[in-house]
């Protein structure tokens, strides 16, 4: 095991609902410290950017629309393992089929708005930091 970082967006319908807190503090529990995060509004030309790979999949203009439907926080979070152990605590994309305890099933409205992202390798989520964060607004 070692120390990783990951990148991780509250998304815009957890903003709605006033529960960035929650969800911050289940990351949190899970062993997740957050050495990054800030409020932001994403522009179409940051959420295009962001999803580029999911560009040729028939939900990318309904992503696009949704994650610029409202605020969103981003939050670098550090810890042991934190790419598997976020991914571990946001729990599966499709809230019907994430297990009890993690993150989606206690809050994700549905398969879109599943209120966290979270990177899915170590490499990406350098991408994904690099992508929001300059090193000077990462404390650990
Ligand atoms: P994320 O990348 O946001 O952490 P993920 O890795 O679990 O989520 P991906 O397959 O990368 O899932 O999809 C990115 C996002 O696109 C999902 O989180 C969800 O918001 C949206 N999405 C994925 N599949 C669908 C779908 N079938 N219909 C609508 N939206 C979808
Ligand atoms: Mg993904």
């Amino acid at each position: 095991m070692a120390t990783e970082r990951t990148f991780s967006i509250i998304k815009p319908d957890a903003t709605r609902r006033n529960i960035t807190g929650a969800v911050t503090a289940m990351l949190e529990k899970a062993g997740l410290r957050v050495v990054a995060s800030r409020r932001i509004r994403m522009t179409r030309e940051q959420a295009e950017g962001f999803y580029a790979v999911h560009r040729e999949r028939p939900f990318f203009s309904d992503l696009v629309s949704f994650m610029t439907s409202g605020p969103v926080v981003v939050q670098v979070l550090e810890g042991e393992d934190a790419v598997a152990l976020n991914r571990k605590v946001m729990g599966a994309t499709n809230p019907k089929d994430a297990e009890e305890g993690t993150i989606r099933r206690a809050f994700a409205e549905s398969i879109e708005a599943n209120s966290v992202h979270g990177s899915d390798s170590l490499d990406n989520a350098r991408i994904e930091i690099d992508f929001f964060f300059s090193a000077d607004e990462i404390v650990g």
